[in-house]
């Protein structure tokens, strides 16, 4: 199958920040100092994994030039250089200490929020930008310490290495993003949703689940769809990927076909079902069924089955938000 990146995975929520990653220059230290005495370089605040942005309702990116933020970049959690963007200025992200309350310097612009809740309202390049920050951020405070022999690190490449700062390890730890899937799978014009009991009445999703170590990410679709529903499947296709930093995944969107209907639910799952179009549409409109939302990959996949059973469009159908 051919894919136009930009097509496809662009419209997934928080896939393709508009900027330039500059890998080229990470290691080059004196450069990077002169960045930040830039007053056209931008700093992005994360605190507590919460992104500095405007109050109000609608929110936006409250950044900050680096120069003259110099005490607040000496005592940050992590500074991480994201790229530069289509005017040429850099973005950096800052990962302020969890201990202490944010400045007032910053408080008096903003408010910190949870990119999650922010994400639907906020033009996707920055929803791209902040989810950058906030996965970097993250993979940050989980490797403080070295996996290997339990010295500290050090950052490195303008936040995209931590160095062991035992001379004799001297390991290098890179950022993580852990792979898992998520299939809507399918049968004869019906697609299967499966709800887990702590969820909100009414939610249904798309059956999801990480990739293991040593496991195709095909043989990871079949095992987590038979796992959580019983249901065998035969053909499985890609349809997109979506980075996910609650906390560090890259979810990979798959469609697969079933050999046969017959559902048994381990005790991931408190019910599957099998939904038509027609079936669906009722159940939405009712109000009985809930869908994810619309930043989710899980919506893309449900969306991308649904259109195609036409004439109507999901998105026509009015959904009830989670
Ligand atoms: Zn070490």
């Amino acid at each position: 199958m051919t894919l136009d990146h930009r097509a496809v995975s662009a419209r997934n929520t928080f896939a393709g920040p508009p900027i330039d990653r500059i890998h080229a220059r990470r290691r080059d230290e004196p450069w990077l100092a002169q960045q930040l005495a830039d007053p056209a370089t931008r700093l992005l605040f994360l605190w507590r994994s919460r992104t500095l942005v405007t109050a109000g309702d609608s929110a936006r990116p409250a950044t900050f030039p680096a120069a003259g933020a110099e005490p607040l970049l000496a005592a940050a959690e992590s500074v991480t250089l994201l790229g530069r963007d289509g005017s040429s200025s850099l973005w950096v992200a800052v990962d302020l200490p969890d201990g202490a309350p944010p400045p007032e310097a910053l408080t008096r612009a903003g408010e910190f929020r949870d990119l999650r809740e922010l994400a639907p309202s906020l033009p996707a390049e920055e929803s791209a930008l902040l989810c950058q920050a906030r996965a970097l951020a993250y993979w940050h405070r989980r490797h403080q310490f070295c996996g290997v022999c339990g010295h500290p690190t050090r950052s490195a490449e303008a936040g995209h290495l931590r160095q062991c700062t035992n001379e004799a390890c001297a390991e290098q730890h890179f950022p993580r993003t852990d792979p898992a899937i998520i299939v809507l799978v399918t049968s004869m014009g019906r697609c299967l949703l499966g709800r887990q009991s702590g969820w909100p009445p009414g939610r249904f999703s798309t059956v999801a689940g990480f990739v293991e170590p040593g496991e195709s990410v095909e043989e990871a679709v079949a095992r987590e769809v038979e796992e959580e529903t019983g249901v065998v499947v035969g053909r499985v296709s890609y349809h997109s990927s979506q980075p996910w930093p609650f906390p560090a995944s890259v979810m990979l969107g798959f469609t697969a076909e079933a050999r046969e209907e017959t559902i048994r639910l381990d005790d991931e799952l408190e019910e599957a079902r099998w939904f038509s179009a027609h079936d669906l549409r009722a159940a939405l409109k009712a109000g009985t069924v809930r869908l994810p939302g619309p930043i989710s990959i899980a919506y893309r996949l449900i969306e991308h089955w649904y259109d195609a059973q036409g004439p109507e469009r999901l998105e026509t159908v009015g959904l009830a938000p989670w």
